[in-house]
């Protein structure tokens, strides 16, 4: 079906990635397991690649950053120096009539983003009007209509940051309430009160359940480096700035879990924690805003679809904070957070502990706990993003449709595909001979069933960027033609140089030497 909407496309882009292997409802045939998701074929390939670029252009493209792989258990105790026990909580609240559960804070935020919807839409239609002539920043500070919308939307987020600050949970009900939301099901304002809800799973360690047994799946990878802070700096002998890695799995109890893999109970999040010098933090943030922007923009997507997003209201540990946001098929969400954390952690963990989480700066010659600005972006959002963007419908000139996943080639789950024309005449085999030589270097596949055009549709349908087809020449001059994903121009090519275009076309560095 074709997408003729957003709410289509998004439906659309799910089942895409079930019927081609991406990702499947975890535990399916037990009518599955809600907001939990499992990544099939190719999905493991594509998370992998992401995976892998992230840790490459982190890790290996930096001498002063390292990288750790901490337990996944976190021991009750260094949750409660994080503050993570006592504060890691969503106001949630829940529609009497519809008996459906939604975040508060998501609530208001959806109504601002309509009210700044109706801004954009205003700008848009002014470029339009005014043509070449447009000065974005004079008509949003003129224009009477777009004022009075900007005005809702500050004095809306300057009583809602207050009553989050204050915790006071009444005043958010009431800010529900005053702007007259609506739950989209029932359509009501039936609204139960607002309550606060700890999003971390916990369970007992050993077979005694006392207080001092309860362990916690983390929800989120960063104590971990915290409390390994020391065991890196020392044994690896790392000078301030320096950062540690980790990508792994964390785990929340979301109230809302909606939207396919934005937002998921268990997950994977890829961040990066930069101990600095006090007094530098602001420098390292701005520092490690522009490089994680560039970082996203080396995808190639088209530019309008990112931006950043500064926190309304900031984290129990912060000092400053903002998102990248991108633009899924629901909108501008948070794909990724960078946070000036100052030494919030280090010096609670030091507290806790009773173990000092200092470092001599040489330079300085004294003692100090390090700040800390981190990076920190989910892989499965991070997912979502690339299969939302590269995901397209097309007509083709002879008037067929097809779907083709564009996926930046060096990210896509399969590199090349290889195609005998035929199931006989000594064609298999002389395409199997060329599977054996790149499959060293490549991800490769080879698939005889079906016709070549249907074969074609298949692979562009899980982003294959190249197709080598096999044929009687091939068998005589030792060539097969190369077909492009994306132009869908064929090629023909002599065997030995395949290897040489993947390399040149799918290789990893090419995109990190942009960054
Ligand atoms: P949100 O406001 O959407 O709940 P958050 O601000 O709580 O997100 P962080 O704690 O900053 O998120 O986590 C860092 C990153 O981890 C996010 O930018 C997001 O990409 C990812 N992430 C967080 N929660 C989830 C989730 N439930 N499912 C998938 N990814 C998540």
């Amino acid at each position: 079906m074709a997408s003729n909407t957003t709410e289509d496309l998004f439906k659309n882009i799910i089942s895409h990635s079930k019927e081609y292997g991406f990702i499947f409802q975890s535990s399916e045939i037990y009518d599955g397991l809600s907001a939990v998701y499992d990544y099939g074929q190719n999905g493991v390939e594509l998370k992998k690649n992401i995976r892998e670029y992230w840790w490459k252009s982190m890790v290996q493209m930096h001498d002063n950053i390292v990288g750790i792989d901490a337990a996944i258990f976190y021991a009750s105790y260094y949750l409660k120096a994080s503050g993570h026990v006592d504060a890691f909580n969503d106001p949630l609240v829940d529609n009497k009539d519809s008996k459906k559960r939604y975040r508060a804070d998501v609530l208001i935020e959806d109504h601002v983003a309509k009210i700044d919807a109706k801004i954009t839409k205003e700008v848009e239609k002014a470029r339009q009007r005014f043509g070449e002539s447009f000065n974005e920043e004079q008509y949003r500070s003129t224009n009477p209509r777009v004022m009075e919308y900007q005005q809702k939307i500050d004095a809306i987020n300057t009583r809602f940051k207050a009553a989050l600050e204050a915790n006071d949970l009444v005043e958010v009900k009431q800010i529900i309430l005053d702007l007259e939301i609506v739950c989209p099901i029932s359509g009501t304002r039936n609204w139960t009160d607002v309550r606060q809800f700890n999003l971390m799973f916990n369970t007992q360690l050993g077979s005694v359940s006392e207080e001092s047994s309860t362990i916690y799946l983390r929800p989120e990878t960063a104590q971990g480096i915290f409390v390994n802070f020391l065991n890196v700096q020392k044994t690896g002998r790392m000078k301030i700035p320096f950062g540690i890695a980790q990508t792994g799995k964390a785990f929340r109890n979301e109230i809302v879990a909606r939207q396919f893999i934005f937002r998921m109970r268990e997950f994977e999040q890829m961040e990066m924690q930069f101990f600095v010098r006090p007094g530098t933090e602001d420098e390292w943030y701005t520092h490690w805003k522009e490089k994680r922007m560039t970082w996203h923009r080396s995808l190639g997507f088209p530019l309008n679809k990112q931006r950043f997003h500064d926190h309304l209201k900031l984290a129990h540990y912060a000092k400053a904070a903002c998102d990248i946001e991108f633009e899924f098929p629901f909108g501008f969400k948070e794909l990724e957070g960078i946070h000036s954390r100052s030494d919030f952690d280090l010096r609670n963990h030091e507290e806790f502990s009773g173990k000092k989480q200092q470092y001599f700066d040489p330079e300085l010659n004294e003692n100090y706990i390090p700040y800390v600005v981190e990076t920190s972006i989910g892989l499965d959002r991070m997912f979502l993003a690339i299969m939302s963007q590269s995901y397209v419908e097309e007509k083709l000139e002879d008037g067929s449709e097809r779907v083709v996943l564009r996926i930046p080639p060096f990210l896509a789950p399969i590199k090349c595909a290889i195609l005998p024309l035929m199931k006989k005449d000594g064609l298999p085999e002389k395409a199997s001979e060329i599977f054996d030589k790149l499959k060293f270097d490549f991800i490769v596949t080879s698939e005889e069933k079906d016709s070549i055009g249907k074969r074609y549709r298949r692979q562009d349908a899980i982003g294959t960027p190249y197709c080598i087809t096999v044929d009687h020449q091939t068998l005589e001059d030792n060539t097969v033609t190369i077909r492009d994903r994306d132009t869908m121009a064929q090629e023909r090519i002599s065997i030995d140089e395949v290897q040489r275009i993947l390399r040149e076309k799918v290789d990893v560095n090419t995109a990190l030497r942009k960054l």
